[in-house]
Parts: structure tokens; C-alpha cells; sequence
């Protein structure tokens, strides 16, 4: 798709670091997918992993953990591996 922020560069399928920040706690997500533009680097993650970055925050949170760095993991094969 065309990227909204530059209206010059393309998205690509790639994968993004995402940092979250809440309180004293602050959550790194590496390898989630999104599409990112080729022009600036603008970053789209679809609601659907969006909403499973927070669910796996919440409960990185309910952890007490200062400082994670995770790898994103699509919620269907968390629950497999349980
Ligand atoms: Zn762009």
C-alpha cells in the first residue's frame, strides 16, 4: 500500500522493533511484522497484532519485569506451545 505519512513510498512486508513504555517498565518487542515504507521507514502494524503485542504486555507487566526484550510471537503459537 501507499505510505499516508511520505505519500511518495511504497510499504514492504518486513518486521519492526516495537518499544512500549509504561511506568518504570519498558517492553522491546523484536520481529513483529508490519509493513514499513521504503521511503521513510514509517512503521504499520495491523490491529490484530496490535492487539496481541498489548495482551502480551499485560502480562509482561503483571511480572513486575524493569527491562524485557522479547520476541513477538503471534498468540496462536503461544497457546500451542502451552
Ligand atoms: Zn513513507
Amino acid at each position: 500500500m501507499k505510505c499516508a505519512i511520505c505519500r511518495s513510498g511504497k510499504t514492504e512486508k518486513g518486521f519492526a522493533t516495537v518499544v512500549l513504555e509504561k511506568d518504570e517498565t519498558v517492553l522491546v518487542f523484536k520481529r513483529v511484522p508490519s509493513d514499513i515504507c521504503d521511503t521513510c521507514g514509517e512503521q504499520y502494524i495491523s490491529s490484530e497484532v496490535n492487539r496481541s503485542l498489548l495482551h502480551h504486555a499485560r502480562e509482561e507487566l503483571n511480572r513486575n519485569v524493569t527491562l524485557e526484550m522479547l520476541n513477538f510471537v503471534p498468540k496462536e503459537s503461544v497457546n500451542s506451545m502451552r
